[in-house]
């Protein structure tokens, strides 16, 4: 069992000050696989500390050395891969193959991204030819706590510390106590790539602990979380006493409307990308609205899609859906199961239990539920696994009406080979994002939500800008250095 207690601030790794012992379970097995502690509200102090007397000269050094930094970071990072992925899909459950390419790929691509919109920003910039002597400065925001879950660790952890960093601020990280293995060995390339001491630090812990102490924390400047609605909700209220800045990317409940005229590969996109990482994925397309016309034969390739989808075990190669992460969520996917069963949906594929031959591990069946109406739980609850339900549409009009009644806003989808209907669409879903035709958004495109998946912005210049505050100067002296 690997041991993995201490904590990393100012520069070195040290022992916990109020630590408590926490197993790291390997969901596909369900057997312990390494010790961590959760850190108390000295351990929390210490970090900001640390990060706070680090700020004065980071915020102010030069962006060309924030920016060597992080092409340091990108090139440890490449060389820590292998590592990387086996972390990941031994604290997750991702499958060896799905955390080399996508999971690790996911913070190779998005240290990338930052790195090519860093030109953009501009730190000290005019503000117009009507007033000479203004400058609009964009300084750092300061202390952050950036709070990450388990589902895509290094997708989330990468799009937090690396645009902080960019911007000129320090920062407490508290990754996942579920998955925090990756964040380990993260903080290694951190250091490795020779971030200087008390600009990033680490703690792990849970989210009554250190989550709360870094949320309510007089010093930190600003929260940037990624995590469920409820935390996102509790991490508001604890950060409001000192006004700090809060940026929240929350939950989904995704609507992917697939017309009549879909392209013939739409179906099984859909039905990959809503199952893909075992479901565990805020902007999965967990609502597929269909078209009545081609209804019936959509439920019936949705049903022989759902059962050729294998599940297995992480560690083994290939194209499987692994287990999801934990007891509790295994537990809460299949009260859903029953309870849209319980609520009339007819059930096409999979359902309760673990799929056939598996009996040890946190294994869920791909589970398809069609005639769901909007109105069940299952259409208005985010679900967390591989749970799909299918919704019958008569009009475009019904379509986008069901689509927007959520409180979630984060990803929608549309598939149609209607152009100004996918024009029309864009324009009317509330969502922060709107994916068409199985199209991914390009390099450095924000990703976000309205509603109740939250308000921030991350990944490429809108990720930066984030971390930022504006600073609006008069009486600037044009003529000195
Ligand atoms: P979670 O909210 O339980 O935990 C996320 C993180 O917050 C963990 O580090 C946890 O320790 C911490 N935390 C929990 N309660 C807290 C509190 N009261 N105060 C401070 N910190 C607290 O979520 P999870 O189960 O780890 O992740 C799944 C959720 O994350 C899903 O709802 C998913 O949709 C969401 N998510 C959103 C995005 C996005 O960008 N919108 C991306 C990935 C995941």
């Amino acid at each position: 069992m690997l041991e993995k207690r201490q904590f990393y601030i100012d520069g070195t790794w040290c022992d916990p000050l109020a630590g408590q012992s926490s197993e790291v379970i390997n969901p596909s097995t369900e057997e312990p696989c390494a010790v961590i502690s959760l850190g108390g509200a000295a351990d929390a102090d210490m970090a900001v500390a640390a990060a706070k007397a680090a700020l004065p000269e980071w915020m102010h050094s030069a962006p060309r050395d924030r920016l060597a930094l992080v092409q340091r970071i990108l090139e440890v990072y490449k060389s820590r891969a292998e590592d990387m992925a086996q972390a990941i899909s031994l604290e997750m459950g991702a499958p060896i193959d799905l955390a080399r390419s996508s999971q690790v790929g996911a913070g190779t691509w998005h240290i990338t991204n930052f790195i090519d919109a860093f030109d953009k920003i501009d730190f000290i910039a005019p503000l117009s030819d009507n007033a000479p002597e203004d400058r609009i400065i964009r300084e750092a925001v300061g202390v952050c706590a950036l709070i990450t879950p388990w589902n895509w660790p290094m997708n989330q952890v990468t799009l937090k510390v690396i645009p902080a960093l960019l911007a000129g601020c320090t920062m407490v990280l508290k990754p996942s106590e579920i998955a925090p293995l990756s964040s380990m060995i993260w903080t290694e390339i951190l250091h490795d790539a020779g971030t200087p001491k008390g600009v990033y630090n680490m703690v792990n812990g849970d989210g009554p602990g250190v989550g709360t102490q870094l949320s309510s924390h007089p010093e930190i400047d600003m929260v940037s979380f990624t995590g469920s609605t409820r935390a996102g909700i509790a991490i508001s209220r604890n950060a409001a006493e000192t006004l700090k800045r809060v940026h929240l990317e929350l939950g989904g409940k995704g609507a992917n409307l697939i017309f009549a005229d879909a392209d013939d590969r739409a179906i099984k996109r859909s039905v990959a990308h809503c199952f893909q990482n075992s479901g565990q994925s805020c902007n999965a397309p967990t609502r597929m609205l269909v078209e009545r016309a081609i209804y019936d034969q959509t439920v019936e390739q949705v049903r022989e899609l759902a059962e050729a989808t294998r599940v297995g075990p992480a560690q083994d190669p290939g194209k499987h859906i692994g287990p999801v992460v934990s007891q509790t969520q295994f537990d809460k996917i299949q009260t859903m199961i029953q309870k849209g069963m319980d609520e009339g949906a007819r059930l096409v594929a999979g359902g309760l239990g673990r799929p056939e031959g598996l009996n040890r591990g946190y294994y869920v069946r791909p589970t398809v539920f069609a005639d769901v109406t909007n109105d069940m739980t299952i259409a208005r609850a985010e679900i967390f696994g591989p749970v799909l339900s299918i919704l019958p549409f008569e009009t475009e009009e019904e379509a986008l009406r069901i689509a927007n009644d959520t409180v979630y806003g984060l990803t929608n989808y549309v598939q149609s080979q209607d152009g100004a209907r996918r024009n029309r669409l864009a324009l009317q879903l509330r969502a922060g994002m709107v994916e068409m035709n199985g199209k991914s958004r390009g390099a450095g495109s924000p990703f976000g939500g309205m509603k109740q998946s939250g308000n921030g912005r991350e990944g490429g210049v809108w990720g930066i800008e984030d971390f930022l505050e504006v600073k609006a100067v008069s009486g600037w002296a044009n003529d000195a250095e």
